[in-house]
């Protein structure tokens, strides 16, 4: 991949840019790119593809902890009910 220390098409900063995925004639630089609002729609982001992985991963990990720790919750409940 070549960087191109240009001016962004949005925010218009020089920044390193490179076309935006979903509009090729746009230069794009990474904070437009993270901060963009069709970022969720967007399947393959120019800036930090692997954000929208981890981000994902982090929910799933983050969800499966709560839901542990309901049920955990639960478990206590009904044991200190039992004694
Ligand atoms: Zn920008």
């Amino acid at each position: 991949m070549v960087l191109y220390w240009k001016r962004c098409s949005i925010c218009g900063r020089y920044e390193p840019i490179d076309a935006c995925s979903m509009h090729p004639s746009v230069n794009v630089c990474p904070w437009c790119c993270i901060l963009c609002s069709e970022r969720s729609n967007c399947s393959k982001p120019t800036w930090f593809t692997e954000v929208k992985v981890i981000e994902a991963k982090e929910v799933e990990v983050k969800e499966r902890i709560e839901r542990e720790k309901r049920i955990r919750t639960l478990l206590e409940e009904l044991m200190s009910k039992l004694e």
